[in-house]
């Protein structure tokens, strides 16, 4: 603490909180994961302004036909399109275990409501949509706002957050920013991390003819028709897309880095779809060639590789920084211990089932604000964040998994549920996650439609009785 600026001193040296404070807090994002935290942070007695910059709640669930200027998404100066949907998307965790712990993702009635169990992505986005109604968050969020600038400023006691956000107001002509200065005792940071790509590096690259996207910009297959792709990638996005595309396409090559030996070459049910190792070189002649050896000439490469954790507004000093892909140091994912609790981060996480474990950590950061649930001391955080960072060395991992979770997601939800007095996780939801990752990979044609763990859904309806109004 001793390197840090006089500023950033006392903010680590403020007092304990003592008695139960409302704070003024602002929530950067009202998707998924902002929502449920203003919820959290209201219920608990804190003022709240959301700011949005999308003129809708419901974030990445807002599909957009719109694709950005640059495919590749790397070019800083291109107009973001926030989501990364495709057209055909269904969700890829039954609805039941993917809703809010108290608002299960219940099937509707009404016309353009989608009562399947794996069901398309308008269904989440009306899911969304009536959990703002109903806690009526939406009054809230300062819609069409972007936030961007995070910093402390010096104000009364100790030190606190200034927001900078930019509204913009459309005449006839033009659009006009009104920027906005506000002071925050606390940031809750929600703004997804979904929409900045990460590529795979390819020798020979620059020379190669052919088009480079992302699956931050694929909509939909028609695009590919007669066209022969490289994708790269294995994950849940990689899987669906493959499929869309091979139904239009010449050709399609899959590039993993995962691949086991037996799964390699032509995929079953599929006449021009091949499964490879990764890409290994790209040509002048438009060839790509595979660490397998094969050779293909391929008009377009799609890569499906992921995403990078962005926060341009966030000044912290390099205090919080994002170093391949690990943003850190976070106390549990969550709190940065230099700042805590007075910034905050909110569904960082990954190859988890979100929405529940969003709503534990929105729970735990509102009661920590207020003082009614106590923090473990800066010195005890960087003890544990540590250790945590000395497990994935041990283990072998980059530092771009740290907030992978499949392994123990259940465990750490389960800590957060004690912290804030909240009982576990549903047996029913941990058994139905294992259920359906078994049956995708078993099915990975089929699993949104057929299964095995009916017994789990009567449990989990059974469960959501006390939560119907
Ligand atoms: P987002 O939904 O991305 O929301 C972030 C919000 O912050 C956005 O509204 C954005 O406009 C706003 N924002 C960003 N920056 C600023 C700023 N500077 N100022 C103001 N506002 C800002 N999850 C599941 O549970 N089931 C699934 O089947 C599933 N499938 C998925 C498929 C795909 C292709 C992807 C990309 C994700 C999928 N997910 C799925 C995960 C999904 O990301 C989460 O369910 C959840 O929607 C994430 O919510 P969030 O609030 O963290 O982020």
């Amino acid at each position: 603490a001793s390197r840090m600026p006089p500023t950033l001193q006392r903010l680590a040296m403020a007092p304990v909180i003592t008695s139960l404070s409302s704070r003024k807090v602002a929530v950067i994002g009202a998707g998924a994961a902002g929502l449920v935290a203003a919820r959290e942070l209201r219920r608990e007695g804190h003022k709240v302004v959301v700011f949005e910059r999308d003129d809708k709640v419901g974030g990445t669930w807002i599909y957009s036909p719109n694709v950005e200027s640059d495919q590749l998404g790397l070019d800083p100066s291109r107009t973001i399109v926030h989501s990364s949907l495709y057209d055909s998307l269904r969700t890829n965790l039954p609805r039941e275990s993917m809703g809010f712990r108290d608002y299960p993702f219940v099937v509707k009635d009404g016309k353009e409501r989608d009562p399947r169990r794996f069901p398309g992505h308008p269904e989440v986005l009306l899911y969304l949509d009536d959990f703002a109604r109903d806690f009526e968050l939406t009054e809230l969020v300062r819609f069409g706002t972007e936030v961007f600038h995070v910093g402390l400023v010096e104000e009364g006691k100790w030190p606190k957050w200034v927001v900078k956000s930019r509204r913009r107001i459309r005449n006839d002509q033009e659009s006009i920013p009104i920027d906005l200065d506000e002071v925050f005792d606390g940031v809750v940071v929600c703004n997804g991390h979904y929409t900045e790509p990460r590529v795979a590096e390819i020798p020979g690259i620059d020379a190669w003819p052919g088009k480079q996207m992302h699956s931050h910009n694929y909509r939909i297959p028609e695009l590919f028709q007669d066209k022969v792709v490289a994708l790269i990638g294995s994950s849940a996005s990689a899987v669906d897309i493959s499929r869309d595309i091979a139904r239009v396409a010449k050709e399609v090559h899959i590039a993993s880095r995962s691949v086991t030996d037996g799964t390699m070459g032509k995929q079953p049910g599929y006449n021009n779809m091949w499964l490879h190792s990764m890409i290994e070189s790209a040509h002048e002649d438009g060839t790509v060639i595979f660490q397998d050896g094969s050779s293909v000439l391929v008009d377009v490469i799609l890569h499906c590789t992921g995403y990078t954790y962005h926060f341009p507004f966030l000044k912290t000093n390099d205090i919080v920084t994002v170093d391949d892909n690990r943003v850190g140091p976070l106390y549990k994912h969550v709190f940065p211990p230099f700042f805590a609790p007075w910034i905050s981060f909110i569904g960082l996480t990954w190859k988890v089932i979100p929405f529940p474990m969003f709503e534990l950590q929105s729970k735990w950061v509102a009661g920590v604000l207020s003082g009614r649930i106590a923090l473990q001391s800066q010195d005890e955080m960087l003890e544990d964040v540590k250790a945590f960072y000395s497990t994935l060395d041990a283990d072998g991992l980059p530092k771009r998994y740290t907030h992978n979770m499949s392994d123990y997601q259940f465990e750490y939800n389960d800590w957060l549920a004690a912290q804030c007095g909240c009982p576990p996780s549903e047996e029913w939801r941990k058994k139905m996650y294992y259920a359906t990752g078994k049956n995708r990979v078993a099915r990975p044609e089929t699993y949104r439609d057929e299964w095995e763990d009916q017994h789990l859904v009567l449990q989990a309806q059974e469960d959501f009785i006390q939560y119907s109004p």
